[in-house]
């Protein structure tokens, strides 16, 4: 990563910039993770530098909400806009949590944020959270619940996620509800391959949109992955949750999950939208690798927080380089990416 994302990491308090490698919202969320784990305060100055909008978004406001309600934290800086924040974390309490984040701004990355914590909390938590449930710059639910969790359930962590209401960009109103069980330890795990192929459908969900364009991007996707009808899903959802339309393909391996989504919007055409997900799709196809680029980015605190593990991964992406940074200020890990007979690897070892 360029440069050091601390200054004057001697004292108690870890310093962080957020201005650093990608200097986005990821930065910020680990540290929430990871100060709610540990217990180690940090303060952040320069929160989302390299972004159009720096400052805290609503989601980003959200997630540090939620993380100072879950661990009793002292925060100074929430506000919208703030470049600037501290959070010094208390213990983690299970329980019942409601945040609704007023935008569409995601909750999956505010549910990523305090999924980690919730599962050293000693008793189980329910989290109900109102916002944005699709859309882009963040994994919709789908891939939660197919490629991520289930990889979290073979480290240990039973949590179940359920998605009652979509809530598309711009008007978010959507409604996930996670069930998190107590998890004493997360355990490693290393995923090197991704086995056999299973299988592969595609959904195109539409919410106040016409049914011909779910229809439309289906057939784009159908004749592109040589998919016969019984793999293609048209999902026409309540007018008033959208308007809104995702394209999400899963692909089904022996030992992986990969969803790849694509977004309709005004002025682009379906085939357009399947093409994007198609394109990503055979881009994770045509690697050797495990994990695409964005389940790679999200499994690599959790298996830092087992203290070891690691994947191939189709891409190094700045965002994994940046986290990764973050990941080893706060825990006695290294993460190392290098490349093996032509694949890109992520390893974590105990330091
Ligand atoms: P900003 O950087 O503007 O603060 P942000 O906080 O919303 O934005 P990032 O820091 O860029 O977002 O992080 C986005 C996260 O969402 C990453 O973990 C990335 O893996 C994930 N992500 C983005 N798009 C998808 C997608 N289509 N499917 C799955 N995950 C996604």
């Amino acid at each position: 990563m360029d440069g050091d994302i601390t200054t004057g990491s001697e004292s108690a308090v870890l310093e962080l910039d957020g201005a650093v490698g990608e200097g986005g919202g990821q930065i910020l969320r680990s540290a929430l993770t990871l100060a709610m784990v540990t217990g180690r305060p940090f303060r952040i100055r320069c929160i989302r530098a390299n972004r159009p909008k720096p400052g805290l978004m609503r989601q980003h406001l959200v997630a540090v909400q939620a993380a100072a309600g879950i661990c009793g934290a002292t925060v100074d800086g929430a506000a919208l806009g703030s470049q600037e924040l501290a959070f010094r974390p208390g213990p983690v309490t299970g329980g019942d949590y409601r945040f609704a984040i007023g935008s569409a701004g995601s909750c999956t990355l505010v549910l990523q944020t305090v999924l980690p914590a919730l599962l050293t909390a000693s008793q189980p938590s329910t989290l109900r959270l109102v916002g944005g449930t699709h859309n882009p710059m963040a994994p919709p639910v789908q891939f939660l619940q197919r490629a991520w969790l289930p990889r979290l359930a073979e480290m240990g962590a039973r949590i179940d996620l359920r998605l009652e209401r979509f809530g598309f960009y711009p008007a978010g109103g959507g409604i996930v509800e996670a069930h998190v069980a107590p998890c004493a330890r997360l355990e490693p795990r290393t995923w090197t391959t991704r086995g056999e192929r299973r299988g592969g459908r595609a959904e195109a969900f539409v919410a106040g949109v016409p049914e011909r364009v779910a229809r439309r991007e289906l057939e784009c996707v159908g004749q592109a992955m040589n998919w016969s009808a019984d793999q293609l899903q048209a999902c026409v959802l309540p007018a008033e949750q959208g308007p809104g339309n995702a394209l999400v393909l899963t692909l089904d391996y022996e030992h992986v999950s990969e969803v790849f989504t694509a977004f309709g919007e005004k002025a682009v055409s379906s085939e357009q939208v399947a093409r994007q997900a198609v394109q990503r799709a055979r881009q994770y196809q045509a690697s050797q690798a495990a994990f695409a680029e964005y389940l790679a980015d999200q499994l690599m605190l959790p298996l830092a927080l087992a203290g070891g593990g690691g994947f191939t991964m189709d891409e190094v992406s700045m965002h994994a380089r940046t986290n990764a940074g973050v990941i080893e200020l706060f825990l006695p890990v290294r993460l190392r990416f290098d490349r093996v007979d032509g694949v890109d690897r992520c390893t974590v070892e105990a330091r």
